[in-house]
């Protein structure tokens, strides 16, 4: 039995790039994230509701603005560290998942996850963040790759095929002529 097919399907990429070199660790793009997502709209702007971060690493003068990925459900075991110009990073400075080793990227009063949704599906709005970040170290592209993706037949391709396995496609297609045929006579009727 057909149970999924695949197939090369369009997909738009949004990618945010980070200047690091840029950065001044100003945080405006917390704020405008926060603002963007506060219901309503720009209602508030609490830094800890947005879902971009500033990860300061105080001992390396480094600022990192990292978006959120989402809720991971336990800390890592093993982590790495990074030795970026003879300075050292930990993995989590560079990390967007809210999982249990901080507080970053958690609903303050419920504790959900907060997750980058790119401020929303269409491609040519231009994420808040980079829209309010005066340095440029926030940089916007949109991409379309093909990817191979499984196509699933839906629910009413399913059923025909059963019924076709079942009856037999000639009988199958009779029967919806007639009923084709039926229903044009009360559409004439009316
Ligand atoms: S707005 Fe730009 S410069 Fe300011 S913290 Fe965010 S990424 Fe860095
Ligand atoms: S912040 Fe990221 S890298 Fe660090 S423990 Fe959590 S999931 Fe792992
Ligand atoms: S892309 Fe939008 S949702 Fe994601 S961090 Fe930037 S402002 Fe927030």
């Amino acid at each position: 039995m057909k149970t999924a097919m695949s197939g090369l399907v369009k997909k738009i990429v949004k990618t945010i790039k980070v200047d690091l070199d840029k950065c001044n660790g100003c945080r405006a793009c917390e704020i405008a994230c926060a603002a963007y997502h506060a219901n309503p709209r720009y209602s508030s702007f609490n830094p800890s509701r947005a879902r971009v971060r500033v990860v300061i690493d105080e001992r390396n003068d480094e600022w990192v603005a990292i978006r959120s990925t989402g809720y991971a459900k336990a800390e890592c075991d093993g982590r790495r560290v990074y030795t970026i110009k003879g300075k050292e990073y930990s993995e989590c400075s560079f990390c967007g998942n809210a999982c249990p080793a901080r507080d970053l990227f958690k609903e303050p009063d419920s504790g959900l996850a907060l997750k980058c949704d790119m401020c929303g599906d269409d491609p040519n709005q231009i994420p808040l963040c980079v829209q309010i970040c005066s340095r440029d170290a926030l940089t916007y592209e949109v991409t379309e790759k093909e990817v191979e993706e499984q196509i699933k037949p839906n629910e009413m391709e399913i059923g025909l095929e059963s019924l076709a396995d079942r009856y037999g496609l000639d009988k199958i297609m009779s029967a919806v002529a007639r009923m084709a045929q039926q229903g044009a006579g009360v559409e004439a009727e009316r």
